[in-house]
Order: C-alpha cells, then sequence, then structure tokens
C-alpha cells in the first residue's frame, strides 16, 4: 500500500534512461540489455577454474552497476542476482561451494555504506541457496601505495593487496559487480588458495570485453 502510494507521488523510473518504469528498468532497457551470448565460462589469468559473466558492461547493464555503486540504488542488487541466476547454468554454482564477495576497501565501504559485491553476493545467497563467506580482508588504497599508481598499474591489480582472514570453504565462488582485467579476481583467488580452499571460480554480473 505504501509502495502504491508512493508510486503515485514520485512514479518509478528507469535507472538507466529515467524514463517511466515498473521494478526498476523500463521495458526498453531490458531488451537492450547486453546479453552475452553464446554465454560459455571465460578463462582469464591462471587460477580461477572458471569465471562466469552474463553481460557486458556496457548500456543498461553499466547503468544498473553505477547507480547500485555510486547512487546507492541498493534494490537493485537483487534484480542483478535474478538475471544473473537467469542467465548461468546451474553448474556455475557448485552445491558444495561458498560465494565470496569480492571486499571493497575499508575507505570505500565507509564512503558508501555498503559494499556492492557484498550485497549482490547476499542475495545470490538466498537464491541459490549456497552459504555465504567473508574471508577476504582488502588493504585500504591509500596504505597499499594505490594513490599514487596510474590508471593502467590500478588496473593491473598492481599496489593492491587482498588477504584471507578466516578459513574459507574448499570450493569457493567469487562474487563480484563488474570484471575488467580480471587483475582483482586473480589477486583473491590466490589469497584464498593459500588456504584451505583447492578450488575457486567466479562470477561477475558484467565484464569489459
Ligand atoms: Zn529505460
Amino acid at each position: 500500500m505504501l509502495r502504491a502510494a508512493l508510486d503515485l507521488l514520485v512514479p518509478p523510473l528507469c535507472w538507466a534512461c529515467r524514463g517511466p518504469a515498473r521494478d526498476h528498468l523500463c521495458a526498453g532497457c531490458r531488451r537492450a540489455l547486453p546479453w552475452i551470448e553464446p554465454l560459455a565460462p571465460r578463462r582469464r589469468g591462471t587460477l580461477l577454474q572458471q569465471h562466469w559473466s552474463p553481460l557486458e558492461y556496457q548500456g543498461p547493464a553499466r547503468a544498473l552497476v553505477h547507480a547500485l555503486k555510486f547512487r546507492s540504488a541498493i534494490a537493485l542488487a537483487a534484480l542483478m542476482a535474478e538475471q544473473i541466476v537467469g542467465a548461468l547454468p546451474p553448474r556455475a554454482f557448485p552445491p558444495d561451494g561458498a560465494l565470496v564477495p569480492v571486499p571493497a576497501s575499508r575507505m570505500r565501504r565507509r564512503q558508501r555504506g555498503f559494499d556492492q559485491a557484498d550485497l549482490l553476493a547476499s542475495e545470490l545467497s538466498r537464491l541459490v541457496v549456497l552459504p555465504l563467506q567473508r574471508p577476504l580482508k582488502r588493504q585500504a588504497a591509500v596504505a597499499s601505495g594505490q594513490r599514487g599508481l596510474g590508471r593502467s598499474e590500478r588496473l593491473s591489480g598492481r599496489g593492491l593487496k587482498v588477504s584471507a582472514t578466516r578459513e574459507a570453504a574448499v570450493r569457493v565462488v567469487l562474487i563480484d559487480d563488474v570484471c575488467t582485467t580480471g587483475a582483482t579476481l586473480e589477486l583473491c583467488a590466490k589469497a584464498l588458495l593459500a588456504g584451505k580452499t583447492e578450488s575457486v571460480s567466479a562470477i561477475t554480473y558484467c565484464s569489459v570485453h
């Protein structure tokens, strides 16, 4: 009832084109979602068993990521998780696996008040009924010297430090919103494989090609 009353006062808008929309995206932007077809697991780097990413980082998919990250549209995490589950085959979610969000730096988390990868992983955990674990910790960008690095160096993962603070599951599926070079996923996998984890795969909502 409250939602209906609010919709009358402030009609819901599409997060991608700002036109009228129900459920966050208008019909046109839903149709324009840049699905990667045919979808196959990617092999990037050496440590990940497989990496699934159903969408390209462009168009309405990019708009949703930005709205979640920079405009605190945290309700979008549920929509994005539904899109991921709808697009990926069941084998992307091994039944004995645990979902582990790629951690944001503590500074970022403090600035935003939330961590988008964590929100996405929580929603996925609820949908596919797999445990959520948070064993990874990321050192603040300033502390790890990232402030002095150029964009390409940041993208390559140089200066980024990730460590596993607690024991994670034997089989881990890393969760993040966007994959650019894959360097962060590799660092997370490395930290996990240094402990008891034996296999790491990754799911990102979208990726840069
Ligand atoms: Zn739209």
